[in-house]
């Protein structure tokens, strides 16, 4: 009994000791031995770690069932893991092969065995409800691709591809991109040398290249790009593979370009870390933080989801693996709840949360890292989500903009331009370097170099001087613009203006000058002061008016002076009583009095009767009247010459055919006209280009030399900047109305240049502190005190009237004189025909004797020489009445 009992109690013990050991779970990995993923590692490592870590997989014991198969027979996988099955397994891992991918996960599904993948594939099969992908489906990641592309604002870019299965990745990335994007295709070549492509991305001056390839690929492509320059300061690489962060970037590291991509494993995540302890402990080889593949880190993760889901699953029915035939096939009792689980739960894992679509078995709400190598380094830019897109990293901009700082001090920047002065001009051909130029792009370019330290600069003349436009013909930019595109200059300046469709293909600096249209002309000719212009302020009909006003006025002052009574006087007031009265209004009296009243000086003869009194009251308003306006208005007249200019507005020109009118060839001035709305603009457009002869010019200069050679004939629109300049220089030009739009000039950088932001800052920290202005008036106005400003200012200061405006008075004056001089001598004559006669001797002795005694200037008095005759001869009279006979003569 003793011995029976000691039988069964030891019985029972040995029954809690089975019951107590860990129940085997076998769990096959399909793998190839010819990819060097170390997936089968990172397999049998998690496996282990599982089994030794007790706490994880309570009460379960996973045993690996490691199978290798050929990546390209699907038969022989098939084949393989159906022998599996008839051992009893738990789940299929794998395999990586696209190949034989199908057939495991049809055999998985027919069985209800979980089968989980972790490479990427195009087809998760929908239908399946066994099998899980960790791998974010190749959709997801386009998304994510579509939206690096547009937080890094590219327009157009080039899509580089391995092979056709790549293409087929970038399916919802050429589906979601914008309209307004534009891409081109290009393969890498199968022989491994990516030299020609590049070579012929660089003709096209594409700095965008979004690659899908192979990880192993990454390195020799950028090998490649650097060998054909295409690896500078504007190219930008974007990878879509996830493993881009495994490889080493150290060769490029003096290159400034933008190389990014995405990562889903984070070699320092907290998870990464714990594992890493764990596999050093363990020695499994080739696994590290920092070169592991996705693929492998989502083994790991595989691998410890199932063991999770295996315990959940565990709670409501205790699992146990079966034989499975693919013969006769029977589901796995177990199989769809842990599948399930699987699904439905979350779990940390390597490659961050891991969740699932329920119906599609696809992982969902994924977190990508965007990173970009910088002085091979990596940097983390942000991460994306579905939800949020991209989260930039709060710091990036600053370490973004510290590093473009560095490298400006250590770079020598090229800037194209071109001859035209004032901007930039020759100072000294035989010079080298910058000394052999001068101007304001040169000063402009100098001051911002020392704001931002660059190392040194180094103008660069384009072949053609021009500006930039796009030339049909070519597909091409010419010019500056030309040369900033393909990225040849790290900065172009001129009096290039910023406009839409320069914008599009380079970017700009701020604007360094504000500016508009304007229209430059000779300066309408001034007429020759005219020496009768006094004449001028009547018309000639106000003149014929007033000379008759005059004589009319004269003689109904003298008719009424004959009627009334009251201007007839007595002659002698010693006779109270006169037999004759006499009437000082005589005809020439008359004239006198209305000459004095309309000359403002007054009379000695004044008017007594009312009748005469109110006639000569009205002609001296009339006269107070006349003279004022003629006061007011001649000065004007005299100081104002007219000027020609029948030319004072855009639309003035528009609505003639005799003035010509033209623009720069190719400039931003000539577009203005084309493409402006405006119908005077555009009709101004359209008779620029009907006109023969050629109204446009090469430059701005052979403008300026039509207006003044065709003088008034030919009108050249140009911006107001370069008008100030020309009209500073040359007073016989000018600038006519006001400017047509408004605009400016800029520093054109090639796109997505890392040195805009500073070269904007520069810009207008110089343009605030004055310093813009101090140039531009050093290379503007002309400080000699000859320039058209400086001397137009004096000219207004000074506005006397010179000989020309007032000759004509001084003319007036030297004929009166003569006529009175005339006069006299007739007076003379008459005088001495009289004397002949009265002394009866000749005209010719009576002529010399009143001659020497005009010459005599001693003698005071003269002689009454009629009062000498009467005394000598018979009759003599009293001295009163010879005297009152004398004073009467005097009187006529
Ligand atoms: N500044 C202009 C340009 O950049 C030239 C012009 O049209 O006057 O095209």
């Amino acid at each position: 009994m003793g011995l029976r009992k000691w039988v069964v109690t030891a019985f029972l013990l040995l029954l809690h000791h089975i019951s107590a050991l860990p129940q085997n779970i076998h769990i096959a990995g399909v793998f190839h031995r010819d990819v060097d993923d170390y997936q089968d590692v990172a397999f049998s490592c998690a496996i282990d770690r599982l089994n030794e870590e007790q706490k994880l997989l309570p009460g379960y014991r996973l045993v690996p069932e490691v199978i290798y198969v050929p990546s390209h027979d699907s038969y022989a996988t098939g084949r393989q893991v159906c022998n599996r099955t008839q051992s009893g397994i738990a789940a299929v891992f794998g395999p990586q092969s696209p190949n034989s991918k199908g057939i495991v996960s049809s055999i998985c599904e027919m069985l209800k065995l979980p089968n989980i993948q972790t490479n990427w594939d195009m087809n998760v099969n929908l239908e399946s409800s066994s099998t899980l992908n960790l791998h974010p489906h190749p959709d997801l990641l386009a998304k994510a691709i579509v939206d690096v592309i547009k937080y890094m604002e590219w327009k157009s870019f080039a899509i580089i591809y391995q092979t056709h299965e790549s293409l087929m990745k970038l399916q919802e990335v050429f589906k979601s991109l914008d309209k307004s994007v534009t891409t081109s295709v290009y393969q890498l070549a199968e022989d491994g040398d990516y030299r020609a492509m590049f070579k012929t991305l660089s003709k096209t001056s594409q700095t965008h290249m979004l690659i899908e390839c192979d990880t192993d690929h990454i390195v020799d492509i950028l090998r490649h790009a650097r060998d054909v320059n295409m690896l500078g300061d504007y190219e930008n690489y974007l990878f879509t593979c996830l493993d881009a962060h495994t490889l080493n970037y150290i060769e490029f590291q003096p290159f400034m370009t933008n190389i990014t991509f995405l990562r889903l494993i984070n070699p320092s995540s907290p998870e990464m870390q714990d594992a890493m302890r764990d596999w050093d402990t363990r020695g499994c080889r080739h696994l590290s933080s920092e070169n592991m593949k996705v693929e492998t880190a989502l083994m790991y993760d595989a691998v410890s989801m199932f063991a999770t889901s295996l315990i959940r699953a565990d709670a409501s029915e205790p699992i146990e693996t079966e034989s499975l035939s693919c013969v006769r096939p029977q589901a796995w009792s177990h199989g769809e709840h842990v599948s399930q689980y699987m699904k439905m739960f979350k779990f940390m894992g390597l490659s961050g949360e891991l969740t699932f679509d329920v119906k599609t078995g696809r992982r969902k709400d994924i977190t990508l890292e965007l990173m970009e190598v910088s002085h091979a380094k990596l940097r983390k830019i942000g991460n994306w989500s579905i939800s949020s897109g991209i989260t930039q990293e709060k710091d990036y901009g600053e370490q973004v903009s510290q590093e473009a700082k560095l490298m400006m001090q250590n770079k020598t920047f090229s800037v194209a331009s071109k001859i035209g002065a004032p901007y930039l001009d020759w100072k000294n051909r035989s010079a080298s370097g910058n000394d052999r130029f001068e101007g304001f792009s040169l000063d402009l370019i100098d001051a911002i170099a020392k704001h931002n330290h660059f190392k040194s600069y180094e103008f660069v003349i384009v072949p053609d001087n021009q500006n930039g436009m796009y030339v049909k013909e070519t597909g091409q930019w010419n010019g500056i613009m030309g040369e900033v595109i393909n990225r040849r200059a790290d900065m172009g300046i001129c009096d290039l203006t910023i406009t839409y469709s320069r914008g599009l293909v380079v970017d700009f600096s701020a604007p360094f000058m504000n500016l508009g249209i304007s229209i430059l002309l000779t300066k309408p000719s001034k007429e020759d002061p005219e020496m009768f212009s006094f004449f001028f302020p009547f018309s000639f009909d106000v003149w014929i008016y007033m000379a008759t006003a005059f004589l009319g006025v004269t003689l109904i002052l003298f008719v009424l002076c004959r009627i009334t009574p009251h201007e007839w006087d007595n002659p002698n007031p010693m006779e109270e009583d006169p037999e004759e009265l006499e009437n000082t209004f005589n005809l020439m009296n008359c004239l006198w009095f209305s000459i004095g009243s309309l000359m403002a000086q007054g009379c000695d003869l004044l008017p007594r009767a009312v009748s005469t009194r109110l006639a000569a009251g009205m002609w001296w308003f009339f006269t107070l009247i006349i003279t004022s306006s003629y006061t007011a208005n001649l000065a004007a007249f005299l100081t104002n010459s007219r000027m020609d200019d029948t030319i004072k507005s855009a639309e003035d020109l528009a609505d003639q055919t005799t003035v010509k009118f033209g623009s720069l060839r190719g400039g931003s001035t000539g577009q203005f006209f084309e493409s402006s709305n405006y119908t005077v603009y555009q009709r101004i457009s359209a008779m620029m280009k009907q006109t023969k002869p050629d109204v446009f010019t090469s430059t701005n200069q052979e403008g300026v030399d039509r207006v003044l050679k065709e003088k008034g004939k030919y009108a050249f629109f140009m911006e107001s900047t370069s008008i100030e300049y020309e009209t500073e220089r040359n007073c016989e030009l000018t600038q006519i109305n006001g400017l047509l739009d408004s605009k400016g000039y800029g520093i054109a950088l090639p796109f997505n240049s890392p040195y805009r932001t500073f070269v904007s800052e520069a810009v207008l920290k110089l343009s605030e502190t004055g310093k813009i202005k101090e140039i531009k008036d050093k290379w503007w106005l002309v400080k000699d005190g000859t320039g058209c400003s400086q001397m137009e200012k004096e000219e207004e200061n000074a506005d006397e009237l010179t000989m020309a405006n007032v000759g004509g008075v001084f003319l007036v004056l030297m004929v009166g004189c003569f006529a009175a001089f005339l006069v006299a001598i007739l007076e003379m004559l008459w005088n001495c025909r009289k004397i002949a006669v009265e002394e009866k001797i000749t005209p010719c002795e009576a002529l010399v004797s009143e001659l020497k005694f005009a010459v005599n200037l001693s003698q005071k008095t003269k002689p009454n020489r009629k009062k000498k005759s009467e005394k000598s001869g018979s009759s003599a009279s009293s001295s009163i009445s010879g005297s009152v006979l004398v004073e009467t003569n005097h009187k006529e």
